[in-house]
C-alpha cells in the first residue's frame, strides 16, 4: 500500500496532535491538524466582532475567511488573510469560538471539503472530531484517542505554558468538560469514535508509547513493513 491515510479523532487535550504531529515526522508523510481550521475561523470572527454563537452572522462571515495552509519543516502552519496565525490560534479564546462555529452546518461544509482535498493523492496523518466518522471514511488505520478530563486539562495547561499565554487551571478544565459536551452532542458530525476506530486511553501512557502503539496497529492494517 503506498498511500494510505491515518485518522485520529478524540477529545480536547486527549494527545491528538502531539503523536499525529511525531507519527507525521517517524512515517514522513503530511500532518493535517483540522482543529486549526476551526480556530482560524472563529479567530476571524473575534476579531472582526461577528459573534460566535450567532449562526447567521458567521455564515455571512464565512466567505470572507481567506484561509491558507502551509507545510513548513514538518510541521502545519495556518494562514489569515495572508497573517500567519499558528500560535494566536492557541488561546482559551480561539479553542472556545471553535467549538462554536463548528456546530454549524456550512462551516463544516466548508472545511470538511477542504480538509478531503488536502488529503488527495497523498499519504496523511489528520486529526479531529469527525476524521474517521466522515472527513476520511475509507482511512485503513482509524484511531481514537481518549484520557481524564483532569490529565487532558494538565497537558492543555502545559500547552499554554509553553506558548507563555495566561491561564487559570479550573477554568481550562471546566472550559475542556464544556467543549466535549458541545462537541459529542451537536447535530452535524458529532465527536464519536467510528465503529472501526481503534480506541486508546492514553492516560497513562507517555507521548512515545501512544506514538509506537498507533505505529504497530498502521503496520498491521497496511501491511508497512
Ligand atoms: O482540536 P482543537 O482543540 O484544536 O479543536 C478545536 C475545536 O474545533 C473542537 O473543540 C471542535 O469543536 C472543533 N473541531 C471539530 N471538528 C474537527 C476538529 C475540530 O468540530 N475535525
Amino acid at each position: 500500500m503506498n498511500i494510505y491515510s491515518v485518522a485520529i479523532d478524540g477529545p480536547a487535550g486527549s494527545g491528538k496532535s502531539t503523536v499525529a504531529r511525531l507519527l507525521a515526522k517517524e512515517l514522513n508523510i503530511t500532518y493535517i491538524d483540522t482543529g486549526a481550521m476551526y480556530r482560524t475561523v472563529a479567530l476571524y470572527c473575534i476579531n472582526n466582532g461577528v459573534d460566535t454563537k450567532n449562526r447567521k452572522d458567521v455564515v455571512k462571515a464565512l466567505n470572507s475567511v481567506q484561509m491558507d495552509i502551509k507545510q513548513e519543516n514538518g510541521g502545519q502552519k495556518i494562514f489569515l488573510s495572508g497573517v500567519d496565525v499558528t500560535n494566536e490560534i492557541r488561546s482559551q479564546r480561539a479553542g472556545a469560538g471553535a467549538s462554536d462555529v463548528a456546530v454549524i452546518k456550512e462551516v463544516r461544509e466548508k472545511l470538511v471539503d477542504m480538509q478531503r482535498k488536502m488529503a488527495q493523492g497523498m499519504s496523511v496523518v489528520m486529526d479531529g472530531r469527525d476524521i474517521g466518522t466522515n472527513v476520511l471514511l475509507n482511512a485503513p488505520v482509524k484511531i481514537f484517542l481518549s484520557a481524564s478530563a483532569e490529565e487532558r486539562a494538565k497537558r492543555r495547561c502545559g500547552e499554554l505554558d509553553k506558548l507563555g499565554l495566561k491561564y487559570d487551571f479550573e477554568s481550562v478544565k471546566k472550559q475542556i468538560e464544556q467543549r466535549d459536551f458541545n462537541d459529542m452532542n451537536r447535530e452535524f458530525n458529532p465527536l464519536k469514535k467510528a465503529d472501526d476506530a481503534v480506541e486508546i486511553d492514553t492516560t497513562f501512557l507517555s507521548i512515545e508509547q501512544v506514538k509506537n502503539k498507533i505505529i504497530d496497529i498502521i503496520k498491521q492494517k497496511t501491511g508497512m513493513k
